[in-house]
């Protein structure tokens, strides 16, 4: 049967509109009409995330030229479904950020005002489906990667539960962490697009064998039902606007009949200390193949090893070269007890003491970010920029599925609420989230 397609729009709209948002790094001016149930529908997919025969740079200068001769596994289930590859979008370099300004390149607008930075580090993906260049992007979520580009953009934008969706042709980040996913406009879509995209992969040793129907809850209704928040939410450096919608929110549940209870969780400040001792720790691992030798840059020298320093000084940015410093620091002999394996221990914390939570509570929710989007070039200070992790890093540290849903507006800008779920409750937390939604 013909279907309409939309893929020649997509792009005549993306080239038109990212003029002004600067969401995508390539458009695939050639992308066509591909066989399959999803035929016409046009995909952005993050560009640290590897497409056949298209650049992925990952928002470096190292990898500005690379093509991949090869398909993520995700991508490869798309184009499977009949999904078309519109483009690539910008991200911080390496996944390393919280608003793209870290890209190499450019920095992605917020559409709802151009002075604003989309979030990060899936800003583009989150910009993109925001202005409606396309319905819906990939992103990756290490510490909140796709849930605070998706609250800043006012779009949903969902991390399902670590090894459920293969890593495969996601250059890694902080593996331990790393979760790709969907950034949509509504739930229905999110949980459409996780079915398609999860699954085990045999080139993923981290994948789980799991059949999970993500739509299975949606248009279901989640009545009666027990929710929690961590009171410690006020305490930690939220704007007062954020602190009252979350008030807000809290009402409109009960408005629903969902029961909300307030619970201690003292772990919650230490989570952003402990994220960024381990994921830096596996940034300096995993950025070791860039050595201007096997991909993209290359810096050549007189030597081998001048031929490495060159190329990783000139090709990585300065936050990619502060966290491969910090991670090399805390897993060197003499400091891998102090921090690493210390921070390992307060991981192990964190993650027993929410799912302590969760067994009593349907849910967890928090704000999903203590601030609205703010003016690009204002937050100078990295341990200012951190801590805007601070309510979406445990999800990672944990494993756990969480989503980030719009709801409303502080001072015309898009909040975003957080809804965390049991492991595997992936279908659950999509359910609530559209009930809500
Ligand atoms: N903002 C966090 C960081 O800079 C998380 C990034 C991510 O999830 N990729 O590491």
């Amino acid at each position: 049967k013909a279907k309409k397609s939309f893929v020649k729009d997509a792009i005549e709209t993306i080239n038109e509109l990212d003029k002004n948002i600067k969401a995508f790094i390539t458009v695939n001016e050639n992308a066509q009409d591909v066989p399959g149930n999803f035929s016409g529908i046009p995909l952005a997919i993050k560009d640290n995330i590897v497409v056949k025969e298209m650049k992925t740079t990952c928002g470096s200068k190292i990898l500005e030229t690379f093509v991949s001769p090869y398909d993520a596994t995700v991508v490869e289930k798309l184009k499977k479904a009949g999904f078309s590859i519109v483009g690539k979008t910008n991200l911080d370099e390496f996944a390393m950020g919280t608003s793209t300004e870290y890209s190499a390149f450019y920095t992605t607008r917020n559409p709802w005002d151009l002075d604003r930075v989309a979030g990060g580090s899936s800003g583009g993906s989150a910009a993109a489906v925001a202005s409606g260049e396309v319905v819906a992007a990939l992103g990756s979520d290490t510490g909140g990667s796709i849930r605070q580009p998706a609250a800043f953009c006012g779009v949903v934008g969902f991390k399902p539960t670590y090894g459920l969706v293969s890593r495969y042709g996601l250059i890694a980040f902080a593996s331990s962490l790393d979760q790709i996913g969907p950034i949509t406009k509504t739930v229905e879509d999110a949980a459409l697009l996780t079915q398609i995209i999860s699954g085990k992969d045999p080139r993923d040793a981290t994948t789980v064998e799991k059949q999970i129907d993500f739509s299975k809850y949606i248009g279901k209704n989640f009545k009666n039902i027990c929710v929690a928040y961590p009171e410690e939410v006020f305490a930690e450096g939220i704007d007062n606007e954020i602190a009252r919608k979350f008030e807000e929110f809290i009402k409109f549940l009960e408005s629903l009949e969902i029961s909300v209870k307030k619970i201690n969780f003292p772990e919650l400040k230490y989570a952003v200390a402990t994220y960024y001792i381990i994921a830096p720790a596996e940034v300096s691992s995993n950025l070791s193949r860039f050595d201007g030798i096997r991909y993209g840059l290359r810096e050549e020298k007189e030597g081998l090893l001048e031929t490495y320093l060159e190329t990783r000084k000139n090709g990585f940015g300065p936050e990619v070269i502060r966290r491969i410093m910090i991670g090399t620091f805390t897993l060197s002999a003499a400091y891998y007890d102090a921090y690493f394996e210390r921070a390992q221990k307060v991981r192990r914390k964190i993650s027993s003491k929410i799912n302590e939570i969760l067994s009593n509570y349907d849910f967890l929710i928090t704000p999903t970010s203590p601030i609205t989007a703010f003016k690009i070039g204002e937050i100078k200070d990295p341990l200012v920029y951190y801590m805007m992790d601070i309510f979406t890093i445990p999800a990672n540290l944990a494993g756990l599925p969480a989503i980030s849903i719009p709801f409303g507006f502080s001072n015309n800008l898009p909040v975003g609420m957080q809804i965390i779920g049991k492991r595997f409750d992936d279908a659950k937390v999509l359910g609530f989230a559209d009930f809500i939604e």
